[in-house]
């Protein structure tokens, strides 16, 4: 039996906008995650399905509630690190602070134990497995974080595919969930979020995940919550007004954020209706009770 996943790195476009462009971490905009986030939970209402949400943490500072809400509905809560930095690019040191912080900051909101993590940017790589020893020292159960085909910012070329146990060198074990690649035309393509769910035609997407139930494959859909949203992005609503881009750097920026933005509702929702889904943390536990760990050869810290 093949199981899918829809996992969503719950951030905001608005607030990442301003840290990446004017390194500045501001307030969320105005009532875009609220509206997301609620066409999110009524298609998984719709649909029967439960999610797994990976919570940025500045967000959750600033929408605490909203996270309450996330969970109240019975989907998973785990964390998608505080700052949303690539965690290759920080010292073994900044990068435990980094996840102590967003362990502390969504743990305190929902009151609940947090099990699983995903890095901004699929950021584990072969230079920096010791994140792994540091999500199990903290008692996570599973990580998803890597994509297993080397892209140009990230993935491990060769890594198994296959969700699996690892022991890890500081003599603990953690799950990983890796992203889903698949195989056409003689390449591996990362087929399973963001932006390719948003350009392939509905049929394609189909055809990829009922070619993933036929080889009896689980698949991990990994969404952002502006992808689901009904409303046109503007990204001058998210700069300051003392910035101003050219007229044609503008309507590029536009185009790239909505493209096909509207029809990601509808694929979603039809594969919610086809395919059976379980939460990271429920593949996690199954992975755990029924695996034998495999030595995963990191790299010290
Ligand atoms: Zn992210």
């Amino acid at each position: 039996m093949a199981f899918s996943t829809l996992s969503i790195d719950w951030e905001d476009f608005g607030q990442l906008y301003g840290k990446y462009h004017y390194k500045d971490i501001t307030e969320p905009v105005n009532g875009a995650i609220e509206r997301q986030t609620d066409i999110i939970l009524d298609l998984l209402d719709e649909t029967g399905h439960k999610a797994t949400f990976f919570v940025l943490g500045i967000l959750a500072k600033y929408r605490p509630g909203l996270v309450k809400k996330i969970a109240a509905k019975g989907h998973e809560i785990a964390l998608h690190g505080q700052n949303h930095e690539a965690m290759f690019s920080l010292s073994p040191q900044a990068a435990q602070k980094d996840l102590e912080d967003s362990l502390k900051i969504v743990s305190d909101i929902t009151g609940d134990k947090i099990y699983g993590y995903r890095a901004p940017f699929f950021s584990v790589n072969e230079t920096n497995l010791y994140v792994l020893e540091i999500l199990a020292e903290l008692g996570l159960t599973y990580d998803s974080s890597i994509f297993p085909i080397k892209m140009s910012r990230y993935g491990i070329e060769g890594f198994n595919q296959n969700d699996a146990l690892y022991q890890l060198q500081n003599g603990m074990e953690i799950v990983e969930l890796p992203l889903t690649i698949s195989q056409y035309v003689k390449k591996k393509w990362p087929v399973s979020g963001g932006g390719y769910i948003r350009l392939m035609p509905k049929f394609l997407v189909n055809k990829v995940f009922a070619d993933f139930k036929t080889n009896g494959k689980d698949s991990m859909i990994y969404m952002h919550p502006y992808e689901f949203d009904t409303n046109w992005i503007n990204v001058s609503d998210n700069y300051p007004n003392d910035v101003t881009y050219s007229k044609i750097k503008v309507f590029a920026l536009n185009l790239r954020w909505n493209l096909f933005r509207n029809s990601v509702r509808e694929k979603i929702k039809s594969l919610l209706q086809q395919h059976q889904f379980k939460t990271c943390l429920e593949k996690a536990n199954y992975v755990k009770s029924n695996g034998n760990s495999t030595k995963l050869l990191g790299c010290p810290k």
